[in-house]
């Protein structure tokens, strides 16, 4: 792939092909209490259950092993909010290659202790994602390193994109698909997937009332800075580079609607989860669910999924939440 490659179906089919042995495809479970209440059927795509926690090691792996050796040999660098510089350590060390993960203060410290355990070079480059991208550019040119980005990187994206080809196997009937939105590879993926096999397939982002900077970006037409703030989705959080190459097109092109969630929405979706499918997921993985159960979205077809998009949540952190969020009331309860 060049620099400004337009990515296209076959990028994703190419991803797949090269990740097959390092990532599990991950298993689909119908949302009952969900599918009743929103009178559409409503599945669940477990990327909580992905190796490494997240869905991040599938775009991880695709970019890591289409590194050339001498890549391979100086090392890479990433800049990440936990789950992606957690995926690119798993990637690193099963390869032998040494990983620098740029991380900034608010990375909570459950995902500081995956990514060392996985033996990747933990630096705190910032107080904010946007201070930690800067100083890890700086880095990566001091050291000769290749920077693997967390979501502006056609590899990045089409190895997201490998989801969108699970779902098309595993639920063809599919009319409605919510995404958590962030820097966008993980949505601008697997709409490229979706709309590449139906384009009437409705795309929608979701990301959290503070601070959602792709879709304060898409309401101005262009990338835009979001102050960034404590937020129970910390993997949604941070900024997107005014240099962004891919997602930010990506995305204005393919999803057709975005919805914001509050805090105590995806703290009643993480709960739900929880007690309900006996799920682990963290507050960026439940933000499709909050958007559903609170009715953010304009119309539902008849056959709808969610990403759940990762589950590395700290364990005493989810059971407060639990204890305090048992307030959400199905319409129709079994
Ligand atoms: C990174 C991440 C996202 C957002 O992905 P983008 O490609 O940045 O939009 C969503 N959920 C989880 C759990 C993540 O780690």
């Amino acid at each position: 792939m060049q620099s400004q490659h337009i990515l296209t179906l076959k990028d994703i089919y190419l991803a797949r092909q090269r990740i097959a042995n390092l990532i599990r495809k991950t298993p689909q479970m119908e949302a009952p209490l969900l599918s009743k209440d929103l009178g559409s059927k409503v599945q669940l795509k477990l990327e909580n259950l992905q190796l490494t926690g997240s869905f991040k090691l599938r775009g991880a792996s695709n970019k890591i092993l289409s590194l050339s050796k001498d890549e391979r040999r100086r090392g890479v660098i990433t800049v990440s909010s936990g789950n992606h510089g957690r995926a690119v350590a798993y990637v690193a060390r099963e390869h032998g290659i040494s990983a620098v993960i740029c991380i900034s203060e608010p990375v909570p410290t459950n995902k500081r202790v995956a990514i060392q355990d996985l033996g990747g070079e933990l630096i705190v480059g910032g107080a904010n994602g946007d201070q930690a991208m800067e100083f890890a550019y700086k880095y990566q040119e001091t050291h000769g390193l290749t920077m693997v980005h967390p979501f502006d990187d056609p590899y990045i994206i089409a190895g997201q994109g490998t989801i969108g080809l699970e779902i098309l196997e595993d639920y063809p009937e599919v009319d409605t698909i919510l995404v958590p939105l962030s820097g966008g590879g993980l949505c601008g993926g697997i709409a490229l997937a979706l709309k590449s096999a139906d384009p009437a397939i409705h795309v929608i982002g979701v990301s959290m009332e503070l601070g959602p900077a792709m879709v304060e970006s898409l309401k101005a037409g262009k990338i835009v800075d979001i102050t960034e703030s404590p937020t129970l989705a910390d993997a949604l959080a941070g900024g997107l580079n005014r240099d962004n190459k891919y997602t930010f097109k990506m995305i204005q092109k393919y999803v057709d609607e975005t919805v914001l969630v509050s805090e105590d929405e995806i703290a009643m979706a993480m709960s739900y989860l929880l007690e309900k499918h006996h799920l682990i997921v963290e507050g960026a993985g439940a933000v499709g669910i909050a958007a559903l159960m609170f009715n953010k979205v304009s119309k539902l077809s008849k056959n709808t999924i969610v990403i759940i998009s990762g589950g590395n949540v700290d364990m005493q952190h989810l059971i407060r939440i639990s204890q305090i969020h048992q307030h959400y009331q199905f319409k129709k309860n079994m």
